[in-house]
């Protein structure tokens, strides 16, 4: 129940036990690449990231180095190692800090290497793109489509609208690409939403049935929010739990927007709740949080 109203939830969350929800989908084509095809992942990006521990675990069970570049981690981090970092490090991820002022540079270098970037490219390599945006990502998504799609004719739904959080985009815009019957509505957790069309774009064109709501108030990505935690808590009482960093705004711009919603809505829960035990001692140390 979501506003008085009932909405589905695919749980998409427990999808696989190490890589998170829509991770498991974006790095579906890797986990079916033969292990002898890389040697070594290469990936960039924040340093309690769900997509840097999904690759991590998918790594280990592949055989394969993984190389993670981050800026320079806090001290609070740092002194003690906790949610993603903790298991992305324990699955055996190397981990290049790189300090804030050099990092743009260090990231360019990997796409155009030059004799005196600071990482060396090596053949078996594969770059990644932050957050798995990569062209790859579009065969798993497509397999959550036709699941989606499937269910829908089972369950004899006319009129559905698809809500999924964005953070690159990707699977929204894949979403929408594979079901093109279905509105997916989505949200932009890291910057603008112009932010987002752009990334959007870089990958493929952005189709008629996606739309990117917003909410009323501005949210900055990964800072611990009140209202989130209000939703976390709502949600936990009717026993499903989201993940603090995308969820909850888009559960908010989906509040806001309901009532102009017809026929059902399906959240697709995208995981990323390994994740909470370093953003809920955040909301702890803010005293918004109590239990
Ligand atoms: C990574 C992630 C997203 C964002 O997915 P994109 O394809 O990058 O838009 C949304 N929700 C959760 C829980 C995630 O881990």
């Amino acid at each position: 129940m979501f506003h008085g109203r009932t909405i589905y939830i695919k749980r998409d969350d427990l999808v696989d036990p190490d890589l998170s929800g829509n991770k498991f989908r974006k790095l579906f084509f890797l986990l079916n690449t033969p292990s002898a095809n890389y040697k070594r992942i290469i990936s960039y990006g924040g340093s309690q990231s769900n997509a840097m521990a999904s690759i991590a675990a998918l790594c280990k069970r592949k055989g394969w180095t993984f190389l993670y570049i981050t800026k320079t981690l806090s001290k609070t981090l740092r002194d003690a190692v906790q949610g993603n970092l903790a298991s992305a490090l324990s699955d055996g991820m190397q981990l290049l800090e790189v300090e804030h002022a050099a990092y743009e540079n260090v990231i360019r270098s990997l796409y155009t290497p030059t004799p005196d970037s600071r990482i060396a490219s090596y053949e078996g390599d594969l770059l990644l793109a932050q957050g798995g945006a990569d062209l790859g990502a579009k065969a798993g998504i497509k397999v959550l489509a036709q699941e989606i799609q499937q269910w829908r004719e089972e369950q004899h739904i006319q009129k559905l609208t698809v809500i999924t959080p964005s953070g690159t985009g990707t699977t929204a815009l894949y979403l929408a690409k594979y079901m093109e019957e279905t509105k997916v509505m989505t949200t932009a957790l890291v910057g603008s939403k112009a932010y987002l069309q752009e990334q959007m774009s870089s990958l493929e064109s952005i189709p008629d049935n996606l739309n990117i709501l917003e909410t009323s108030k501005k949210y900055h990505f990964a800072k611990p929010y009140k209202e989130y935690v209000e939703i976390y808590e709502m949600m936990k009482e009717q026993e499903i739990e989201i993940d603090l960093l995308y969820a909850p705004k888009m559960l908010l711009a989906l509040g806001e927007k309901m009532s102009e919603i017809e026929g059902d809505i399906l959240y697709v829960h995208s995981g990323g709740t390994k994740g909470n035990t370093s953003m809920l001692g955040r909301y702890k140390r803010k005293g918004f949080f109590t239990p």
